[in-house]
């Protein structure tokens, strides 16, 4: 399409062109119903087959387990941070590995809930790292153990699962799902809210092991249990039809690209083609330890604050859109999400390789 730019945003981001076009082409009268999906009564047989195919979807991609229930649900990510703790506290305990700005997010709420223990933590080191399996301080008797998969604003990601013996493990993948495949059986809960690697705002995925529904507090808001989202497949109240309609959309390409296996290839290609450039070059300068770094979230710096704006600026003019680092960390951070194209990734390394001989 034309005057489409490419938008390293860390999220709402990019979606597969592909996508936006179906979604332009069904937007006013989908496959003869005579109406648009947002028009559509969520009880409908339309309706019900789009939820249906994309949780199937969903559960195909990820290789989700039977004893996994998928659930749609609202309130994004920092919604999950209430949610978790108050399903999961029993014996009222719980460990958190603080890796960032969310994770500390997640700590502080659940810290409202619960005996909350810090187990590791980067924050001394600005979070540049991932804590080891040997520094994690868990407690056996803990009723779950936190940690967020990718560090969305430092850039860093974990590369391993850590063993807690049997603690179950909840994983905010808000903005690496899909980007890999991944061991759901390894996690008690993955939740992620849509609007980075999965499709628009609104909605948050849910993969949450039976076992571990129907323990909420006694006091627990309804629609925060998530046994009654999944006793109701999703459907105890109206969800996010739309959001939920482009995550079919989208799953719909990831299968068609070949799955999460292709999709972790053209992501670690995309990734090493902007950290070698990076590491090759005596202007810029990444944040991140080496060995945890993101494939998502790119985080570097020019060599001081004033050419870092006018790096934003400029890539900005050039048709490359958000590549402002957040203000936590300064510098700059591309997103390079799924949806993100090579061409795009090319694209910012020749700005930055001419940013680079201007500025140097
Ligand atoms: N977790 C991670 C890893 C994120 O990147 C974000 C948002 N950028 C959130 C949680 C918060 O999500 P939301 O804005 O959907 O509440």
């Amino acid at each position: 399409a034309e005057n489409r730019i490419f938008n390293f945003s860390a999220g709402p981001s990019m979606l597969p062109l592909e996508v936006l076009q179906k979604a332009q082409s069904q937007m006013l009268n989908y496959e003869g119903s005579g109406m648009s999906v947002m028009e559509m009564s969520h009880r409908s047989k339309a309706y019900d087959e789009i939820i249906t195919t994309t949780q199937a979807r969903l559960r195909r991609i990820l290789n989700i387990p039977d004893n996994y229930k998928v659930l749609f649900m609202q309130g994004g990510g920092t919604m999950q941070f209430s949610m978790v703790p108050l399903n999961l506290l029993q014996k009222g305990k719980a460990d958190y590995i603080l890796t960032g700005y969310f994770a500390e997010k997640a700590y502080k709420e659940a810290c409202k809930f619960g005996d909350i223990k810090v187990a590791a933590s980067s924050k001394e080191q600005d979070f540049t790292f991932i804590p080891k399996q040997e520094d994690l301080n868990l407690d056996p008797e803990a009723d779950y153990v936190y940690l967020c998969a990718n560090n969305t604003i430092y850039g860093t990601e974990w590369q391993y699962v850590p063993e807690t013996n049997g603690v179950p493990i909840v994983a905010d993948m808000s903005s690496d799902i899909l980007s890999k495949p991944i061991d759901v059986s390894k996690f008690g809960i993955i939740f992620a809210g849509a609007q980075k690697n999965m499709g628009c705002a609104g909605l948050t995925v849910g993969i949450v092991r039976e076992d571990l529904l129907g323990n909420a507090k006694e006091n627990t808001p309804v629609l925060l249990d998530y046994k009654t989202l999944a006793d109701k497949d999703s459907m105890y109240n109206t969800p996010p039809t739309y959001a939920i309609y482009i995550l079919g959309l989208v799953l719909e390409w990831i299968e068609n690209m070949g799955g999460v296996e292709v999709m972790q290839e053209k992501n670690k290609k995309k990734a090493a083609m902007l950290y070698d450039y990076l590491d090759s070059s005596d202007f810029y300068t990444t944040t991140a330890n080496k060995e945890d770094r993101s494939m998502m979230n790119v985080t570097f710096r020019s060599p001081n604050a004033e050419l870092d704006a006018k790096f934003a600026k400029e890539s900005a003019a050039a048709g490359m859109s958000n590549l402002k680092g957040h203000r936590a960390v300064g510098g700059m951070r591309a997103s390079i999400y799924n949806a993100m194209p090579i061409e795009g990734v090319e694209k910012l390394i020749d700005f930055m390789k001419k940013f680079e001989a201007e500025n140097k």
